[in-house]
């Protein structure tokens, strides 16, 4: 994609899963990172992640387009979707393993939780490095691990949430860029997609905060710029869990697209009137352009939505 000569504007994208439909949980994402693009007078696109074909669903990516128009969203290019980008991450993947930042590993999740090591920073296990100076005789690899070197303390300043730092040795560890069953992982994907769309800006939900240490690391290994990020509070039900396929969060009603918007940005801590919740999708983004204001969105990772729950 061409960035050449607007290295400097404003590039923002949507990047849905098509595992189910859009719910309320991702339409603030969606309309948050839109609204935020347009203001910059920036470009704003959607990329349909559905490289991680086992969650793919069928009738999903339809779904979300269908939801996206219905609630009056225009993106600036066609739709970039990761299954056609496979090459793109093979090229990636064979830089990175050229330049010695990653190892094949043979160890399964058994031999790792049989070690104890500490608990990942997203609930996994930091991988303890069994691998890193080789394969053990005989075995053969199955995943590539990217070798963080240290330092690995990574800081960034979130633009809702405020100073960031992991230290991704201890929080982290090696992570996996590449499964044997062909997956490449989403902390690849993203990161080689981002870069290749040129995208500067990255507004999305806090529940992908503990990543970005990961993505923020792998484009210096890879060269590529590194975008600013604004992570968004997440809308969780009322027991306080994130509104998602699994907590069977209800798929968005395209008839009650005003109300929904509504909804979305009384979410985001801009007050809309209430009225514009009967109002024109036209009237409603028209007030929205005109009052979006990021720097009123609550700074908390996540927030208990009053509707759609
Ligand atoms: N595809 C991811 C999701 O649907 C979002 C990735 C991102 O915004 O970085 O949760």
């Amino acid at each position: 994609m061409a960035v050449s000569g607007e290295a400097a504007r404003y590039r923002g994208r949507f990047a849905p899963t098509p595992s189910g439909p859009l719910h309320f949980g991702s339409l603030i994402a969606a309309l948050a990172s839109c609204l935020e693009a347009r203001v910059q007078q920036g470009l704003w696109f959607v990329r349909m992640e559905d490289a991680d074909f086992p969650r793919n669903r069928p009738g999903a990516e339809a779904a979300i387009l269908r939801a996206l128009e219905a609630h009056g969203f225009v993106w600036d290019a066609e739709i970039l979707r990761q299954s056609k980008r496979l090459d793109a991450y093979h090229a990636a993947l064979a830089s990175l393993k050229e330049a010695g930042r990653l190892y094949p590993c043979a160890c399964s999740r058994k031999k790792i939780a049989a070690h104890h090591p500490p608990r990942a920073i997203d609930g996994g296990l930091v991988y303890p490095g069994f691998c890193r100076a080789g394969l053990p005789p005989g075995s053969a690899g199955h995943v590539w691990r990217m070798r963080i070197e240290e330092p690995s303390e990574i800081r960034f300043t979130d633009a809702i949430q405020g100073e960031m730092i992991q230290n991704l040795g201890k929080e982290v560890g090696d992570f996996i860029l590449w499964r044997d069953e062909g997956l490449f992982t989403y902390q690849l994907t993203v990161v080689v997609d981002d870069a290749w769309q040129g995208i500067t800006h990255i507004a999305r939900g806090a529940d992908l905060i503990d990543s970005t240490a990961r993505q923020i690391y792998l484009p210096t290994a890879l060269a590529c710029p590194t975008p600013f990020y604004a992570h968004l509070p997440v809308a969780t039900n009322q027991t306080g869990e994130k509104l998602s396929k699994q907590t069977r969060a209800a798929p968005l009603e395209n008839s009650r697209a005003a109300a929904n918007l509504t909804a979305a940005l009384t979410f985001l801590g801009q007050n809309p009137p209430l009225t514009l919740a009967r109002a024109s999708i036209q009237t409603l983004w028209e007030w929205a352009l005109e009052n979006w204001d990021i720097g009123q969105v609550p700074h908390s990772r996540f927030l208990r939505a009053i509707n759609n729950t």
